[in-house]
């Protein structure tokens, strides 16, 4: 059976073998100041796609390193989505177009990693004849199992003008025991879980006007993405990503280290994929240069860091594990990524730190969330008031996202809207200090309000609910 690392290989060598140039993987940090991550493949290619620079090359394949914070709620909640992952692609600018993609695409996941046909369905865009009839007469793929879906999983844009094109995507059918019956389709309501998405094939054919109206591109690309772990899952016959050999490796460290059986319980292995899927991205974030801190890029690591330890201790343990499981990430990744290799003492030493600052910062939050939800329930409210939630993030350093988790699972009421809030009222206050300062002339003073308030704007809140945006 074909290992993770294999098919990445047989991923790239096929793509060169069609005279593909091979680029690694660009960094985590994008070179692109709209962009917090690098979210697909395409990142680092976007001037080519919006016309902004020319190709070096017209066909360039890779296997690039993704962070998706828009996924972070679904991890361990679905089989399939990861912060971390990694893309397989293949990029055409101004070459080859939807007739090779189409059936390339097709050769590698049947002939090469021969997975099931009968079991592929495929998704075009409404009004996309031309994918229709090549995945149909090219590729042999029965009309029955070609769905058309609109715009929001099938058309791709940049922005409201400019590039864009219609999306065909490869699915695997796991079958009735994961969602809908005998003669469910892709895209029936419920089947999610059951029709895996592992390619998406975008076309890139369109300029979309001031106007709205669209004009042919000059010059048509090609950008596709598929996701290395869930095409690992169908070809290694797991319905789960966490069980390929990509993961499943770390998770059971992660067992060992907080001493939990995987499949002992429903919330004991949640808390294990999290803390699987984590430790990945913490690894390759601090490789890339980011450092835990309260905005921007440090601060989705810290909230990754912070996350995985407190499921560390839902897990039972009070140990400082994660710096321990980098060495199991380093084991299964460092041949296709080796400067995870040379720079791991760097990323242990970090993660330990984290782990050791925010372990204290649990001990005493913990206690204060859990009295301030018994004093609301005794009250007979069942809801911590943005007050509190905001003296949880301000003077004990309590992340938010941990009290609204807490909440949750006791059935607790919290309000987004409150706490932002009190964080605005604070910031107020803050400027009206600083103007007060300003005028008596008390230097240091500045210095230390915001050494304690923090002097950047903090994004992390918001980040967390856009929608990865390319
Ligand atoms: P989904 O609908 O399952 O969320 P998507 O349509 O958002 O996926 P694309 O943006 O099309 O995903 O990305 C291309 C491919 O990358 C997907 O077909 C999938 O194989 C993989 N992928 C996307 N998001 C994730 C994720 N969070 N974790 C793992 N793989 C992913
Ligand atoms: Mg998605
Ligand atoms: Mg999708
Ligand atoms: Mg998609």
């Amino acid at each position: 059976m074909l290992s993770g690392n294999d098919i990445r290989q047989k991923f790239i060598e096929f793509f060169k073998e069609k005279e593909h140039k091979h680029y690694e993987s660009a960094s985590l940090i994008p070179d692109d100041p709209t962009l917090l991550l690098t979210v697909a493949g395409m990142v680092p290619f976007k001037p080519f796609f919006l016309g902004q620079k020319e190709a070096p090359t017209p066909r360039v394949t890779t296997h690039q390193k993704c962070i998706r914070t828009n996924d972070l709620e679904n991890v361990g909640r679905t089989a399939r989505h990861h912060t971390f992952f990694e893309m397989l692609g293949n990029f055409s600018f101004g070459d080859y177009f939807k007739e090779e993609s189409i059936a390339w695409s097709w050769e590698f996941v049947t002939d090469v990693l021969g997975l099931d046909k009968d079991k592929m369905w495929i998704s075009v865009f409404t009004t996309d004849d031309e994918a229709e009839r090549i995945w149909n007469e090219k590729c042999g793929v029965p009309m029955e199992r070609i769905v058309r879906l609109g715009e929001e999983d099938n058309w791709w844009s940049a922005g409201p003008v400019g590039s864009c094109g219609p999306c065909s995507e490869i699915h695997v059918d796991l079958g009735p025991e994961y969602g809908g019956d005998e003669n469910s389709k892709l895209g029936d309501p419920g089947t999610d879980d059951r029709f895996i998405e592992i390619w998406n094939l975008v076309f890139t054919e369109w300029n979309r006007m001031e106007d709205g109206s669209l004009e042919p591109l000059p010059k048509k690309n090609i950008d596709t993405g598929a996701g290395l772990e869930r095409v690992a899952a169908m070809v290694q016959k797991k319905a789960n990503n966490f069980e390929t050999d990509l993961l499943f490796p770390i998770l059971e460290e992660a067992g060992r280290l907080t001493d939990t059986k995987y499949r002992a319980s429903e919330k004991s292995d949640f808390s294990l994929k999290v803390i699987t899927d984590h430790i990945r991205a913490i690894t390759f974030l601090i490789n890339d240069g980011v450092l835990p801190s309260n905005e921007g890029r440090g601060y989705v690591l810290r909230r990754i860091i912070r996350r995985a330890v407190r499921h560390g201790r839902l897990l039972g343990t009070k140990e400082n594990f994660l710096n321990v499981l980098v060495d199991k990430v380093v084991e299964i990744m460092g041949g296709a990524y080796p400067e995870i290799r040379t720079n791991k003492e760097h990323i242990q030493k970090m993660v330990r730190i984290e782990e050791e600052k925010f372990s204290h910062t649990l001990d005493q939050g913990m206690n204060i969330v859990n009295e301030e939800i018994e004093k609301a329930i005794e009250a007979g409210e069942k809801k911590l008031s943005g007050e509190v939630t905001f003296k949880l993030y301000d003077t004990y350093g309590f992340p938010y996202e941990l009290t609204e988790e807490i909440c949750e699972e006791k059935g607790v009421e919290v309000t987004h809207a409150e706490f932002l809030e009190k964080m605005e009222e604070q910031k107020e206050r803050a400027r009206s200090a600083r103007e007060v300062v300003k005028e008596k002339g008390q230097d240091t003073f500045i210095e230390e309000f915001f050494d304690k308030h923090g002097k950047t704007q903090f994004t992390g809140y918001t980040e967390h609910s856009t929608k990865a945006k390319i």
